[in-house]
């Protein structure tokens, strides 16, 4: 299941800051989902919650940022939001917009630790 690595791999991301931070718990992670990531948001989050059993993320909060896809649109001359179901055209004026701008992200913006928990006590 493609969103199973991608949570191992977040899992994995957020427990070295964590342990760059000298804890061993993590309590949220922020990311960042673009429209077009192909990521289901969903699966992420039950991937999420199974992965993150016996890490230093367990019980820790996925906080999931959904971004919408943008476009350039050279006819307009603007960037442009477009809905679900997107065609890859202008909203506005129907040209073709190839320039994608925003919606494939798959990131980790930030992890919050439990600084009570150190790791070495
Ligand atoms: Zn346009």
């Amino acid at each position: 299941m493609h969103e199973l690595s991608i949570a191992q791999s977040l899992i994995e991301l957020a427990s070295e800051a964590a342990a760059r931070d000298g804890c061993e718990r993590v309590t949220r992670l922020l990311v960042r989902l673009g429209a077009m990531s192909g990521v289901v948001r969903e699966a992420l989050e039950f991937s999420f919650e199974l992965a993150a059993e016996e890490t230093p993320c367990a019980g820790a909060t996925l906080e999931i940022e959904e971004i919408k896809v943008t476009v350039f649109c050279p006819s307009c001359d603007e960037r442009k939001t477009l809905d679900d179901g997107y065609l890859f055209c202008c909203p506005t004026c129907c040209s073709p917009t190839p320039q994608i701008l925003t919606g494939r992200e798959l990131e980790l913006v930030s992890v919050e630790v439990d600084e009570y928990a150190p790791a070495h006590r």
